[in-house]
């Protein structure tokens, strides 16, 4: 294969100035509009390609230091050279270097589920994750005194599993995906270590807590006989069970305060308010005695003079 100087008819010692001077005179040889012949145009390119490497400094440097390179490393021939290019040349005495690349650690993420009074209020959880560890007897070289290393089987690291624990801050979203800094699979060859990724899923049932603007929220689902007749209702708060006393004749959609069992404002050290809608919630069942006091109550209503319409 014939080297970029030797394409262009140039010594390795010439100047830029000669290179250039040498390159314009073949251009006018074998420049496609000039011959036509159908090794003029192999030529052509041939000549181009030598002069975007040796006309530019730095890839001329580049190339000098390959070439010496080479000489020393092998004195391998290349069939198939006309493909052959100055990256290509780059890129082979690259490898021809055994220094590893440095490597990045995997990510790994893994899900937790908290409730909503948790994310509200914030929590945490230990995560068991399997991940990987510098092997301690090879240290991840995958060979120690000249052998295959027998303890990580020549893998240069280890598995082991490992608790993290969690911080999960307050006022978390649902699906929010938190990050712990290098606690996923180790990097090689320096390399910096993974991500963990910890996805938070915030558990929803009907009678969780919502927060909108500091305010907790909560759906407290009664009978209908409480709601006519009055009655303690048990609702949970984010600092245990309280009671609030239902007036007779309680309407679905009420609301009742309750104040002090709320939100800690962190810098008063108060609790903010929590707001207890109430809704009446129609059993999914009856005995045959709620069936005929029902059928029962429904026409006293209907006999009431001045009944409002309640069908
Ligand atoms: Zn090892």
């Amino acid at each position: 294969m014939q080297s970029y100087y030797e394409i262009l008819n140039v010594e390795s010692t010439s100047s830029k100035e000669e290179i250039k001077k040498q390159y314009k005179k073949l251009v006018r040889m074998y420049h496609p509009d000039v011959n036509s012949s159908p090794e003029a145009e192999e030529i052509f390119k041939n000549i181009t390609r030598a002069s975007e490497i040796l006309l530019d400094d730095e890839k001329r440097k580049k190339y000098d230091l390959l070439r010496n390179a080479n000489k020393k490393i092998n004195q391998k021939t290349y069939n198939n050279s006309s493909d052959y290019t100055f990256s290509d040349l780059f890129q082979k005495n690259k490898k021809t270097k055994e220094e590893p690349k440095a490597i990045q650690g995997e990510d790994i993420t893994v899900s937790v589920t908290i409730d909503s009074k948790e994310a509200i209020l914030g929590t945490t959880r230990t995560v068991n994750i399997a991940t990987s560890i510098l092997c301690p007897k090879c240290e991840g070289h995958k060979f120690a005194n000249n052998q295959k290393c027998t303890y990580c089987e020549g893998k240069g690291e280890i598995t082991k599993n490992k608790k993290i624990t969690v911080k999960i801050p307050s006022s978390v979203k649902n699906k929010s995906k938190l990050r712990i800094k290098g606690e996923g699979k180790i990097g090689k060859f320096g390399g910096k270590n993974g991500n963990l990724y910890v996805i938070v899923n915030v558990e929803q049932k009907h009678e969780d807590f919502k927060i909108e603007n500091g305010i907790v929220y909560y759906d407290a689902y009664i009978s209908p006989y409480t709601a006519i007749l009055g009655g303690n209702v048990k609702v949970p708060t984010l600092w245990g069970d309280a009671t609030i006393k239902i007036p007779p004749l309680t309407k679905t959609n009420q609301s009742f305060k309750l104040i002090d069992v709320g939100i800690m404002n962190e810098k008063t050290q108060k609790k903010g308010d929590e707001i207890v809608k109430i809704l009446i919630q129609i059993p999914t069942s009856i005995t045959d005695e709620e069936f005929y006091l029902y059928e029962k109550l429904k026409e006293i209503n209907l006999k009431k003079r001045n009944a409002p319409i309640f069908q």
